[in-house]
């Protein structure tokens, strides 16, 4: 349970003052959660930057273009004459030096003459300019008596924002909040706070949020650095816990005799690249090994990672064990399915799949045959870590596309069997340092070659001002009876904007070439969507418009044409996982990146490094140098996905300190007993890393 001090950190905004249900709202969506946020998600929300408001000059000194704090006497108001609401409210304001306008648009009546009431003094703070000859400050960001400016820091946090919410509500609740925070006892080692520069954790998020110097929101400063520190050990804590679980050694070894391996190697229509040999044999080898096996098999779209995974499946069932197979969507776990079917049936290996869409009747069957040991070979979604699914031995758990499962999901399947050996696959490939944020320590195996006879993809960046040429040749390609995507502009899933952009290139490109065009997004229901891919998979559709839905796993080796458009919107990884559906079968493909201009400096440069190479192991490096953080793996956050605080680019050196640190504590205290370990589980439950504890028991 967490510890009783934490609780005050883990109370709702919506107890604060002057939070309601509409900031509710907002904080949910700023917060990127479900659920109301509590007081901690407002804690770790840092400034993105700070504004400088100590520079006090007279009016008649104040410069154009900066941002002063003008200690004014309010002379008079100019509201918008009666019937022009859309006319600026204008206060004149005065000091002994000249005169400066305060202008308000579409306020509330009666707002700004509460606000600054004629006569009054107040301190003004904002961008001045010069308007008509005139000093003047469009919406003060600022206005305080003389009891609000001792209040007033003199430098501002700016904080990320959402639409709708004011930077003063977010600001005030923040600073609610730090008054909440509890005294909490510190966890980090003394030596390393020393070496670190590190204040204690409480200093450090009074300072990054109330800052007193321009560089205390700096993430490579002291403050924010102590922050992110915390966050990195305690997520290397809880991967550290899980493999101390996972690594005990193992009963029964199980890489059985080679005779289902090789009826499914003799059973494939092509060779094995050197590099999926390689993987095999240290997988076996893993399984062998009186320890139990924490592998990740990292390889690019299309490097052949599903018969790898085949084969360990086949290794396993050699010796009357089982197999799960969890992916992150029920489309790559029939993806899975379609690859592995064909191929297991010829060598007598039983598999089933279970994914939301099995219900009733085959639900029960699927499980009642998995409980008597009659399926080698489980193949799923979530599906998989349901209660009533059980296994009579399962062996071998591989996880498919791990970033989006957590800890919790890989610990829930791997519960399902003693000693399970696990095998990750990663469809990004992605530098050490990041395996060791996201997967802790494990051996990793790589597919580096490409399988034989891949077509290289012919990739070119186009303006879309000339979109209607492009449209020319995709229908000629469409005309040609080739296979072609056009995908739309980046999709949170979510989105409803974004979701209309697909319709209706859907509808105009409809209009233009008549059925062959089919449409798929992530709103649709799962038969639906299969029905779509299907089609376009038979060539009863050409021209498949689709969101980012195709991004993983998607197989149709007969597509050759894809066209991406506001390709400058979608990050590094991204483009390279989309292009990865082309390029798969005989023919040559070509890939159109189609962008808005004016193109950034970043993107340019993302499209120039997705033209030059599609090795993914080498745009995952490029990825890391030109942004050092968020689009590595695949996801649109400015961090590290899955961490709020530590970034990558900034912080890449306290991730290996922080693991190594955690190594070191479980070594010294693996059940984290005694007041440091107390303290530590502080720090598990502060991050919300605490999945592994019930692992070790009370403390
Ligand atoms: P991914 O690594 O993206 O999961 P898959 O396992 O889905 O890749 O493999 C992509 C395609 O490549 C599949 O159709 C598979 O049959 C084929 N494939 C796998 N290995 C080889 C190989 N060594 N030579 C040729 N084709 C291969
Ligand atoms: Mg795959």
């Amino acid at each position: 349970m967490r510890p009783a001090l934490l609780n005050p950190l883990f109370v709702p905004v919506t107890s604060l003052s002057g939070v309601g249900p509409k900031q509710d709202k907002l904080f949910r969506h700023l917060l990127a959660r479900d659920e109301t946020p509590r007081l901690v998600d407002l804690l770790f929300h840092l400034p993105a930057s700070v504004v400088d408001r100590r520079a006090r000059p007279k009016i008649r000194d104040a410069v154009p273009g900066t941002i002063v704090t003008l200690e004014v006497s309010v002379d008079r108001h100019r509201p918008p004459p009666p019937g022009r609401s859309r006319a600026p409210h204008l206060v004149h304001a005065s000091d002994e030096t000249g005169d400066v306008v305060l202008t308000y648009f579409r306020a509330q009546p009666g707002y700004v003459e509460k606000l600054l009431p004629a006569g009054s003094k107040r301190y003004v703070s904002g961008t001045v300019q010069m308007f008509d000859g005139t000093l003047q400050i469009v919406h003060p960001d600022r206005v305080v008596d003389e009891a609000g400016l001792a209040e007033l820091s003199g430098i501002d946090p700016v904080y990320p924002l959402t639409q709708g919410l004011a930077p003063g509500a977010l600001r005030r609740a923040i600073a609610q909040a730090l008054q909440n925070l509890p005294v909490l006892p510190e966890w980090t080692d003394p030596k390393i706070l020393r070496r670190c520069g590190f204040p204690p954790l409480a200093q450090a998020l009074r300072r990054v949020h109330a800052p007193l110097e321009l560089t205390d929101t700096l993430p490579e400063g002291p403050f924010w650095s102590r922050l992110a520190f915390d966050e990195l050990l305690a997520g290397q804590l809880a991967l550290a816990l899980v493999r101390a679980q996972l690594r005990r050694p193992a009963g029964n070894r199980h890489a059985g005799d080679g005779h289902l391996r090789n009826r499914i190697i003799d059973a494939l229509p092509y060779a094995l690249t050197a590099s999926q040999r390689q993987a095999v044999a240290a997988i076996i080898d893993d399984l062998r090994q009186s320890v139990r096996m924490l592998r990740l098999l990292q390889g690019d779209v299309g490097s052949g990672k599903t018969v790898v995974a085949l084969l360990a499946a086949c290794a396993v069932a050699e010796s009357g064990k089982q197999t799960a197979l969890m992916a992150p969507t029920e489309v790559l776990a029939r993806q899975h399915i379609k690859t592995i079917a064909p191929l297991a049936e010829r060598a007598g290996l039983r598999v089933a799949i279970l994914t939301g869409r099995e219900k009733g009747r085959e639900r029960r069957e699927i499980t009642a045959r998995l409980a008597e040991g009659d399926i080698d070979l489980l193949v799923g979604t979530h599906a998989l870590i349901q209660d009533e699914v059980t296994f009579k031995s399962l062996a071998l758990a591989v996880v498919d596309e791990q970033h989006r499962f957590g800890v919790r999901e890989r610990l829930a399947l791997t519960a399902k069997g003693e000693a399970v050996d696990v095998l990750v696959l990663s469809a990004t490939p992605i530098p050490r340092t990041l395996v060791l944020t996201y997967f802790g320590d494990m051996d990793v195996s790589e597919l580096r070659d490409k399988p034989a006879g891949r077509q290289p993809i012919d990739t070119r960046a186009v303006s879309d001002a000339r979109l209607n040429e492009v449209i020319d040749a995709v229908g000629r390609a469409v005309k040609a009876g080739k296979l072609a995507y056009w995908i739309c502009p980046l999709v949170e899933e979510s989105d409803a904007v974004d979701l209309s952009d697909a319709e209706q290139r859907y509808q105009s490109l409809k209009a233009r070439f008549g059925d062959r065009v089919g449409l798929v997004h992530g709103k649709m229901r799962g038969p639906e969507k299969d029905r779509v891919m299907a089609q376009f998979a038979a060539g009863e559709i050409n021209l498949l418009v689709a969101t980012t839905v195709v991004e993983v796993g998607v197989d149709v080796p007969k597509a050759t044409v894809m066209v991406i458009e506001n390709a400058e919107r979608f990050g590094l990884a991204q483009l390279h996982q989309l292009r990865g559906r082309i390029g798969r079968g005989s023919e040559p493909s070509t890939c159109l990146l189609l962008y808005r201009e004016p193109l950034g400096a970043m993107s340019a440069a993302r499209l120039r490094v997705i033209r030059e190479t599609t090795d993914g192991f080498r745009i995952a490096e490029e990825d890391l140098r030109l942004r050092g953080e968020g689009d590595v793996l695949g996801t649109r956050q400015s961090g590290l996905p899955g961490y709020r605080i530590a970034r990558s680019n900034v912080h890449a050196q306290l991730i290996t300190l922080a693991r190594d640190e955690a190594l070191r504590i479980l070594k010294q205290n693996p059940n984290l007993t005694g007041s440091h370990g107390e303290a530590l589980r502080c720090l598990l439950y502060l991050f919300e890393r605490d999945e592994a504890l019930p692992l070790l028991g009370a403390g």
